[in-house]
């Protein structure tokens, strides 16, 4: 049968303690135990569904894990309180001093800012690489490497990462491949491609709602066990734990996520054709004349679409902000980074989420001053919108009115 994630959500069936149809959610820190042997062997990990504290591991948290876990097809999920708490920890398990990762160079700027300044404040050390050429990945690899790092889509030049290459050349050299897939949930099962480990941050497509911050590591149980190790695991003693009353309210957002990744993918694949016959510089990777297009189509799970990512060019950043404000103000989204909100969300990347990559290395990666990243929403009407945002464009002469 073909793999269908959001069918394996649906088949999940939790009850809460009162036979209420969502799980309760557990609003304590500590727990108790009825004899003290029990409390030691919890502690050790050896007593099937009892809780000790809440940073170790609680209800609603391994509630939310699981359906994530189910999501993506792997054997089990930890959650955090971000998509960074996510990632670091995950870098921080997988090595040590000494140890050497190929990243892409074209990753959030967070992941960015800690492979190249923070990272090697502890002797781990980054070779940034363009993930898109699986022989300058392959090149890139030392004997001291022990990770792979990519995004599936990555972020903000919606580059896609050919994961089952990837997967061949980890093999390869025995490391692990650590895919963030937060602009492609459903669209996209890395784990399924070869991917040891899958990140999310939930802020994002998954939650939907922009109303908090969180983050999960999907992987082997042996994995998600050392991260969670009281002695040595990173999502342990880092402690980046996400709150029971979250886990609760991102699991209930999860449950519609297949309807609104089909919405925001039809809408996003309207207006990048609609952009593309205008005549804008218009990136989407469900356009053929996207680079990844045909990487893409051979990875994903069809009916969810190519994702709610797309960005143009309009060639300057006076431009790009001068055209923000106005579809701002005309209500067509908000100025705003972050993604996969009900709203169209829109940024230049240069200045706001990858500012923290240098000038020079921005050129040299091709993300230019006059980008606009745009989450696209919701939009019952996607013409409409359209519509709208093309006077927009023509108002701050993106489009000039003969075109139009
Ligand atoms: C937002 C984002 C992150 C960081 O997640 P937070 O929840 O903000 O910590 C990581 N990767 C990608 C691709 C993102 O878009």
């Amino acid at each position: 049968m073909k793999y269908k994630p959001a069918d394996r959500i649906q088949d999940l069936q939790y009850f809460g303690e009162f036979g209420g149809v969502n799980p309760s959610i557990s609003d304590s820190s500590t727990y108790t135990f009825l004899s003290a042997k029990t409390m030691f062997d919890t502690f050790e990990g050896n007593a099937e569904g009892c809780y000790l504290y809440s940073r170790h591991s609680s209800p609603s948290n391994l509630y939310l894990g699981e359906a994530l876990a189910a999501m993506e097809g792997t054997e089990t999920a930890n959650v955090s309180a971000s998509g960074m708490g996510a990632i670091t920890s995950v870098l921080l398990q997988l090595c040590k001093a000494g140890d050497h990762i190929v990243c892409s160079r074209t990753v959030y700027g967070g992941t960015y800012a800690f492979l190249k300044n923070f990272a090697p404040k502890f002797g781990i050390q980054t070779t940034f690489v363009d993930i898109t050429k699986p022989l300058c990945v392959n090149k890139a690899v030392q004997p001291n490497t022990k990770v792979i790092y990519c995004e599936s889509v990555s972020n903000p030049l919606l580059e896609v990462a050919d994961l089952e290459a990837l997967s061949h050349i980890k093999k390869v050299h025995h490391l692990k491949l650590v895919v963030d897939n937060t602009f492609s949930p459903l669209s996209i099962s890395p784990s399924k491609l070869g991917a040891d480990v899958v990140i999310h941050s939930l802020t994002k497509f998954i939650n939907g709602s922009s109303d908090t911050v969180g983050g999960v590591v999907c992987g082997t149980k042996d994995f998600i066990n050392e991260l969670r190790n009281v002695n040595d695991g990173a999502a342990m003693l880092l402690g980046p734990t996400m709150d029971s009353f979250r886990a609760a309210s991102i699991l209930k957002n999860l449950r519609t996520l297949h309807i609104r990744m089909k919405q925001h993918s039809h809408n996003a694949m309207f207006l990048a054709h609609k952009f593309q016959e205008d005549g804008i510089t218009t990136v989407y990777p469900g356009l053929k004349s996207h680079a990844g297009h045909e990487t893409f189509r051979k990875m994903m799970n069809e009916s969810y679409g190519f994702g709610g990512m797309l960005s143009i060019d309009v060639g300057s950043l006076e431009k790009a902000n001068e055209l923000m404000e106005l579809m701002q103000e005309k209500n067509l989204g908000y100025l705003a980074v972050s993604l996969g909100f009900y709203k169209t969300l829109f940024s230049a990347p240069g200045t706001s989420t990858s500012s923290e990559i240098p000038e020079e290395e921005q050129i040299e990666m091709g993300l230019s001053d006059g980008l606009i990243r745009f989450s696209i929403g919701l939009d019952n009407d996607i013409a409409r919108t359209y519509e709208m945002m093309k006077e927009c464009m023509i108002k701050v002469g993106v489009l000039d009115t003969e075109l139009a």
